[in-house]
């Protein structure tokens, strides 16, 4: 990877965050030391647009588990612009908005599951995302460890130009996962920051999926 001098290097964790978990928060921790990043942003998705919107958490509980769970960490901020926007929340916007701001000053490393890179072609104008941020492919529980290579195989050839694998220990949490765990009445401690437990109980989410 070519690091380009003089340049800050601004990491972006995108999902939906619903709710937000230690696959997240270990993807992002482990994305910003060894992509030598200056900050991570996370943006929560307030439309995200492949997902049906009467089952996602409305946006302001949604950033405010964010805010809770990243608050301790100094490198780690919460951007909420993609709630200022109408319409489905895609990241070709955002990263579009983000660049006319820092106005070639910034390296964008947008940071995501292999899952989700391996639809990238289908988000809304991949090509333009491409020329604007570089991806950051952290491993998912379910594959063997070790085994980005053959992840990368699967990718056509103008967006590996992009990603770079990155593992990170394997954490076999989803948000799916956790919120089917509270709607069976199962823990998920140490699964969310105690924090995020706490607004979810108070909150009263997820008990009904
Ligand atoms: P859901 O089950 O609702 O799809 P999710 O756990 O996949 O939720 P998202 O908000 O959809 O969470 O994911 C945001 C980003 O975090 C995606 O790029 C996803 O691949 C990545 N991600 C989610 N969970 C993990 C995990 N356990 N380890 C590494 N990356 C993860
Ligand atoms: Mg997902």
């Amino acid at each position: 990877m070519s690091i380009k001098p003089g340049k800050r290097r601004l990491g972006i964790m995108g999902g939906t965050f619903d709710p937000i978990h230690l696959g997240h928060l270990v993807a992002a921790e482990e994305a910003y030391h060894s992509f030598n990043l200056d900050k991570v942003l996370f943006i929560p998705a307030a439309r995200p647009p492949h997902k049906n919107l009467e089952n996602v958490t409305n946006i302001s509980n949604r950033l405010q588990m964010v805010e809770l769970a990243t608050a301790a960490n100094s490198h780690f901020e919460v951007l909420d612009i993609e709630t200022k926007r109408q319409g489905p929340s895609y990241t070709v916007d955002t990263i579009r908005e983000l660049s006319n701001e820092y106005n070639g000053t910034t390296e964008f490393f947008f940071i995501t599951g292999e899952d989700a890179i391996l639809q990238i072609m289908n988000w809304r104008d991949p090509e333009v995302l491409l020329q604007l941020t570089n991806f950051i492919a952290v491993s998912r529980y379910g594959r063997p460890a070790g085994e980005h290579d053959h992840f990368m195989a699967q990718l056509p050839e103008n967006v590996r130009k992009k990603v770079h694998p990155l593992e990170i220990p394997l954490i076999g949490v989803s948000s799916t996962d956790i919120r089917e765990r509270i709607a069976k009445g199962r823990s998920i401690r140490y699964l969310v920051p105690d924090v995020v437990e706490v607004y979810i109980r108070e909150k009263s989410l997820y008990l009904y999926i």
